[in-house]
């Protein structure tokens, strides 16, 4: 019988190419403690294909789903090219015919293999093309290389000029980033802004507290994160700007008592769950930058259905909000805006995930600031910071 507390997932991230043609040096998949990936085939079959999409079906409509997004990741998710990307939309379209759960697709992509075939299918299909871009060239060549060490983002550029174009600029979901602190915001953010995204996501570098961020490993006070964040902030926040920064959103909308948009920040039910190229059903995928094997769960999309998956207490734990987390964040006055931070981010061998962030302090001082930002425009008092 179901578990009537069971949250229901409503974002599916498919690995459907387990292979990339890029080697980023802080890549989670390939480059992590984790080295599972060697043991996946290059692409999703057909066979889990449906078999993932019957489950998703049967999920989303037993617990009155009316809307879920489908993520396509890798790898490189465009490495199969525009035929089997067409084979993978077909067959979940076939499964869903008559169903009452709308179905939102994306993919997060290098962008490096867009065609004008690929563009006219994502527009057919009403596909949205998410970028992995870290910044211009002298930045984003730092850490995004191929497997021969050579940089990407002048290629890349060719390839943002078709996407951008009045033709595919509708495919056009914007820039996933990671965050680079020895690197010039103000730079990082004019150039991304220059392309006019809808989105841009800011992300931490994957790091925890046995394997400390660049930076900070002699001192986790320090909030060179926070230092770099905050004036992105400022610059999108005073001017106006249409393109939607999830990070700060999210921060804006906890502090005024709204839900998060991204996994990594505020207390909301953790509704992700990850299917990998040979039909594992896996946990949060970037928990790979934290221990071999930490990522598995043990079921396949063959035996095991998301019911079963959801009420794993794996996946609970990141569904019951405060109740998860180690004393210190318990006790924190950010508890209902930060909520820990990232799950990966809490880890050290000796206490598992019983850890506040490793960005903690940057965190405190990028939610006081965003706090300060948002009370100045409404004339609330400011929140008092508590140290912890
Ligand atoms: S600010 Fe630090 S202590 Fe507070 S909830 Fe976030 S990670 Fe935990």
């Amino acid at each position: 019988m179901t578990n009537p507390t069971l949250v229901p997932f409503n974002i599916f991230l498919w690995k459907i190419s387990s292979r990339c043609n890029l080697n980023c040096k802080y890549c989670y998949v390939y480059n992590s403690a984790d080295s599972l990936w060697r043991e996946q085939p290059r692409f999703m079959s057909e066979d889990v294909i449906r078999r993932t999409a019957q489950q998703m079906r049967e999920h989303c409509e037993a617990h009155n789903v009316p809307r879920a997004a489908v993520n396509f990741h890798g790898g490189e998710p465009l490495l199969g090219g525009v035929a089997y990307l067409r084979q993978v939309i077909d067959i979940i379209d076939e499964v869903f015919i008559g169903s009452n759960t709308n179905l939102d697709l994306g993919i997060q992509s290098n962008g490096l293999l867009f065609t004008p075939e690929i563009g006219d299918l994502f527009l057919e299909r009403d596909i949205s093309l998410g970028i992995s871009l870290d910044g211009p060239p002298e930045i984003n060549d730092l850490n995004r290389i191929d497997h021969r060490g050579l940089p990407s983002t002048k290629q890349l550029e060719e390839k943002l000029v078709l996407l951008t174009s009045a033709r595919y600029e509708a495919i056009f979901g914007g820039f996933l980033s990671v965050i680079n602190p020895f690197v010039d915001p103000l730079a990082v953010i004019q150039y991304l802004l220059s392309f006019n995204p809808a989105n841009i996501d800011f992300l931490l570098p994957l790091n925890n507290h046995d394997s400390r961020p660049a930076g900070k490993e002699n001192d986790l006070h320090t909030t060179s994160y926070a230092d770099w964040l905050i004036p992105i902030f400022d610059h999108w926040f005073y001017s106006g700007s249409n393109t939607r920064i999830r990070i700060f959103d999210s921060i804006i909308r906890l502090v005024c008592g709204s839900s998060s948009l991204v996994e990594a920040i505020g207390l909301d039910p953790v509704s992700l769950v990850v299917i990998e190229c040979n039909g594992s059903i896996e946990a949060v995928d970037t928990l790979k930058t934290t221990f071999e094997g930490a990522t598995k769960l043990n079921y396949s999309i063959f035996e095991d259905d998301f019911d079963t998956v959801a009420q794993d207490i794996a996946v609970r734990n990141r569904q019951i909000g405060a109740e998860a987390l180690c004393q210190t964040c318990r006790q924190c006055p950010l508890l209902d805006v930060c909520g820990g931070g990232y799950l990966p981010h809490r880890f050290s061998a000796k206490r598992g995930f019983d850890n506040p962030s490793v960005y903690c302090s940057d965190l405190q001082k990028l939610i006081g600031h965003i706090y300060a930002a948002v009370a100045g425009e409404l004339s609330q008092p400011t929140l008092e910071l508590a140290s912890v």
